[in-house]
């Protein structure tokens, strides 16, 4: 059900509010170990606006994740 946010083979991702155009990286040794998509995404508040629900790429862009 909530798939893990970072592959073991992922090296960071990028994050940017759909508000305001902020864009920011993360690294999985920034974030809780195994964190999940879901639960990044509704925990993550921009920090420009404070907008919540971001959009998040994975990379590096290996497999389908978001459908691509
Ligand atoms: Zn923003």
């Amino acid at each position: 059900m909530s798939e893990p946010l970072f592959a073991p083979d992922s090296t960071h991702a990028e994050v940017r509010c759909w508000q305001c155009g902020h864009e920011v990286t993360v690294k999985p040794n920034g974030l809780p170990a195994g964190i999940s998509g879901a639960e990044f995404e509704r925990r993550a508040r921009c920090q420009k606006c404070g907008t919540g629900w971001p959009h998040v790429k994975v990379f590096p862009v290996t497999r389908s994740k978001w459908g691509m």
